[in-house]
């Protein structure tokens, strides 16, 4: 396998062919020191507080091994970007202006919330600069928005929706760098390439896996690692999720929850050991436990049962997030920013079924998640449901005349609306139908 020690000593002839050939630079990659992949959530960054647990789990963990940061928005931003686009192409710039204000105050808050008082002014003045920035070129998008028909998946719109990962992975780097963390800022407009399909942009795996080895500012990362034994302490590349660009240069995003899919995508592009996805929860559930607080705790999955969980509407993870690392078999583990000894969720090609013996017996599924439908209905989707689920299944679509459908991601129950579902009161009242109630049934 070629290595750069192999190469030495270095001459002009040696290094140009070396660099000529890109399956050179990363078999090199893959002979250093492996490092993870963290990736927070908005979830895991909405106020000062969050950020004060992510960098004590960065502090904590990257002297032991090295850390490539991808971060989400702050909280809700991209959210409240959607509203912007769109007030933008009814021609509402005085709302635009509004709505990005707001966001922009957030990101100053926590960051001045972050550091200590006597160092606010320097910081203030840097925010206050890329914040303007931004703010500006906003604006220009917001205008050119006017009556576009299709707002949220169009250029601009995705230039727009960017801004909450920019705004939020360069101020999250200086301030990183403030509390005594050296890193890097690294702009995944730069690496992230992909199709033109605004809105939810399919990546491009093998121009990624070229930006990611050739890209300057991770040229010392690389190096670094290289170092045996390690010699200096490495800086920690930080980048934004959910953005990228097509190759002919426009923005693009890689849809709701694309940051997961930023962080898999640059595992795979650098051989990472593993990727650790931080949220708000212990990692992956039987359901939602915003709406079954009692969902119980998985402690490991396969990859396909992690993306069918995901298809079948589990806003945990992308559906996309586990194709990248699939080949080279890297683990994703799922874990709680504010739980830091919960041991979360291990996706890999196999599951440890001996993990699940607390109610592995009673089973009747691995996991459900529910969707809402464009007619207002939804979804309920089992996951790999066995016999005796499929026979429960059947039962109730039988006696009140539901639809049940079987499909590779395991079996769907056509219901109300999600919202009668959560609340448990549905017209039929004989309907056994809270999800609540479901899930203790299959999840006793
Ligand atoms: P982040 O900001 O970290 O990306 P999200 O809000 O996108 O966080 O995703 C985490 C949320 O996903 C949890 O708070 C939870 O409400 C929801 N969720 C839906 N289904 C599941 C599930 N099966 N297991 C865990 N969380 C789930
Ligand atoms: N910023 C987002 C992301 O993490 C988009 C979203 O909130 O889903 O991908
Ligand atoms: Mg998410």
């Amino acid at each position: 396998m070629p290595n750069l020690r192999d190469l030495k000593p270095f001459n002009d002839d040696s290094i140009y062919s070396f660099l000529q050939n890109s399956d050179a630079i990363v078999s090199v990659i893959h002979s250093f020191r492996r490092h993870t992949l963290v990736k927070f959530g908005g979830s895991s960054l909405a106020s000062s507080n969050a950020w004060q647990h992510v960098f004590d789990h960065i502090r904590r963990s990257h002297h032991n091994q090295p850390l490539i940061v991808v971060v989400s928005a702050v909280g809700k931003t991209t959210r409240a970007l959607v509203g912007c686009v769109h007030h933008a192409a009814q021609g509402r710039l005085d709302e635009v202006e509004q709505g990005l204000n707001e966001i922009w105050a957030t990101h100053k808050l926590i960051a001045l919330e972050c550091i200590q008082p006597e160092e606010w002014t320097a910081l203030e003045d840097w925010v206050d600069h890329l914040l303007s920035k931004l703010h500006q070129e906003a604006m220009q998008m917001a205008k050119e928005l006017l009556n576009h028909p299709s707002p949220v998946c169009s250029a601009h719109g995705d230039a727009i929706l960017s801004l909450g990962e920019r705004a939020t992975s360069q101020i999250f780097q200086k301030v990183l760098e403030n509390v005594g963390v050296p890193s890097v800022w690294v702009d995944a407009r730069e690496v992230i390439m992909t199709d033109e399909s605004f809105g939810a942009a399919k990546p491009n795996r093998a121009k990624i896996k070229d930006a990611m080895t050739q890209h300057h500012s991770l040229s010392s990362f690389w190096a670094t690692l290289q170092e045996q034994p390690p010699k200096r302490e490495i800086p920690v590349p930080v980048l934004g999720g959910f953005m990228g660009r097509s190759l002919s240069g426009s923005p693009t995003t890689l849809g709701f929850e694309g940051s997961d899919l930023t962080a898999t995508l640059l595992a795979e592009a650098s051989n990472a050991e593993r990727v650790t996805i931080f949220t708000d929860v212990n990692g992956i559930m039987t359901t939602d436990p915003r709406i079954v607080p009692n969902a119980k705790h998985i402690p490991t999955l396969t990859y396909d049962e992690a993306e069918d969980l995901a298809l079948g509407g589990a806003r945990v993870l992308h559906p996309q997030t586990l194709v990248p690392v699939v080949e080279q078999s890297i683990p994703v583990h799922v874990r709680n920013t504010f739980q830091p000894d919960h041991p979360g969720t291990i996706i890999g090609p196999q599951r440890d079924s001996s993990a699940h013996t607390p109610f592995v017996k009673e089973w009747k599924a691995v996991a459900m998640a529910v969707t809402n439908q464009a007619d207002d209905s939804s979804v309920l989707t089992f996951l790999h449901a066995t016999p005796d689920g499929q026979s429960q299944l059947r039962q109730w679509s039988e006696a009140y005349a539901l639809q049940l459908d079987v499909d590779v991601h395991g079996w769907h129950l056509h219901l109300p609306p999600l919202a009668a579902l959560k609340s448990g009161q549905n017209s039929d009242s004989s309907l056994p139908l809270s999800l609540q109630a479901i899930h203790d049934i299959f999840f006793p």
